[in-house]
């Protein structure tokens, strides 16, 4: 394969630095972006103040409380994340269609075709979204998409960690293996009984101790120790289906209650459909029962849909396929798939439909402005005063 230059981008504490630009009172603040303590709330996204008290995300803002007495908790607003993540990428996509985005606040690109070095396009990148978005970004320079990518978190905050070609496995080799793709907490703790805790260890274990530890796929785990990946960046990457789920404090049994919730789920599928104008074809429920054993069912729409009343009636039938009244819920989740761009058939002649459309599109405006809780449907509102 011809030699690459393959440029890793990633948003530090991406949706901290979206409610630093809307409340620049938080800058240099320990806060988190995250689920309500009170309930069995995680933390999304720590401020780097936070951070110094060994705050993480996927931590029980709870936890992190105690960690942080002070701690501010701001509860998430995606709609603005993921309009603030279009931003950049749109300049992303002035630079070279070959983009593939792989979360909302990272992605890969292929300038191996452009003159300029991996370094300087980094580098501009990097201070135009300073200078146009206010956001804090850092980069990775490599050969190749996995070892941009560890280049990336080793630079963080606001890095470009540039790896020459030739020394890939020399930058990866004093780095911990729990930083390789693919090594989750089985693998390395295997690693460790074996005394592997590097990933230069890792690249230098004899194939032999490689396949009695890890069968066929060791000297695919050595490779990529080595920094080899041939992996091509992908243009165009969609998602094919998106998801919600709530954990209940305690398990609940109450219809109009898990009705609300189902909702509100509804609500926030809708509108990121649409922020990405997409439409799905199938809906999924998921239900969890305090015994953790966990039942899932999905419906084919006759019609693709982006409206949060579709995706509503659609969980709402699957639901009631598989619950009985009273009967506790500990987990209840609602998702989405087969998205994509589709045309809807019956656009030009089905009036109600535009209706419901137009009002969606208004509703969506006013949450931009105002925050998630600013439009509640009566259903809604209903429940949150009895
Ligand atoms: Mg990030």
């Amino acid at each position: 394969m011809a030699e690459r230059t393959i440029l890793h981008m990633d948003l530090d504490a991406f949706f901290c630095a979206v409610e630093e630009l809307r409340d620049p009172n938080l800058k240099g603040k320990p806060f988190v972006v995250g689920g309500s303590p009170q309930g069995r709330g995680v933390v999304s996204s720590a401020s780097y103040a936070a951070r110094k008290f060994g705050i993480h995300s996927a931590m029980p803002t709870a936890q992190a409380l105690r960690l942080c007495p002070t701690l501010t908790v701001i509860s998430a607003r995606h709609g603005d994340y993921a309009a603030w993540a279009k931003k950049v990428m749109d300049i992303l996509s002035d630079e070279t269609p070959l983009i593939e985005r792989i979360s909302i606040d990272e992605a890969f690109l292929d300038v191996s075709q452009v003159r300029e070095s991996g370094r300087q396009i980094a580098l501009r990148l990097q201070a135009e979204i300073r200078g146009r978005l206010g956001l804090p970004t850092s980069w990775g320079v490599a050969s190749n998409k996995l070892v941009a990518k560890i280049a990336t978190e080793v630079g963080k905050p606001e890095g470009c960690v540039v790896v020459p070609p030739g020394e890939e496995a020399a930058f990866l080799a004093p780095l911990p293996v729990q930083m390789l793709w693919g090594v989750g907490p089985k693998t390395q703790e295997k690693l460790r009984q074996a005394g592997i805790e590097t990933i230069g260890q890792l690249a230098g274990m004899p194939e032999r101790a490689l396949r009695s530890l890890f069968g066929s796929r060791g000297p695919e785990l050595a490779a990529r120790a080595r920094g080899e990946d041939e992996r091509p960046v992908v243009q165009h990457h969609r998602r094919k289906s998106m998801s919600v789920e709530r954990t209940f404090a305690r398990d609940q049994g109450d219809r109009e209650l898990l009705e609300s919730v189902l909702l509100s789920m509804a609500e926030e599928l809708g509108r990121r459909l649409r922020e990405r104008d997409m439409s799905a074809q199938v809906v999924r429920l998921k239900l969890r029962w305090p015994d953790f054993t966990t039942m899932t069912r999905q419906r084919r729409l006759a019609q693709p849909t982006d409206l949060d009343e579709e995706i509503f009636a659609a969980g709402l039938a699957l639901f009631e396929g598989l619950w009985r009244s009273g009967r506790k819920v500990r987990l209840i989740g609602l998702g989405v798939a087969e998205l994509g761009a589709f045309p809807r058939q019956l656009e030009l002649f089905d009036g109600t439909w535009q209706l419901e459309r137009r009002l969606m599109e208004a509703v969506d405006r006013i949450r931009d402005k105002y925050g998630e809780g600013a439009v509640r449907r009566a259903r809604l509102m209903r429940k949150k005063e009895g």
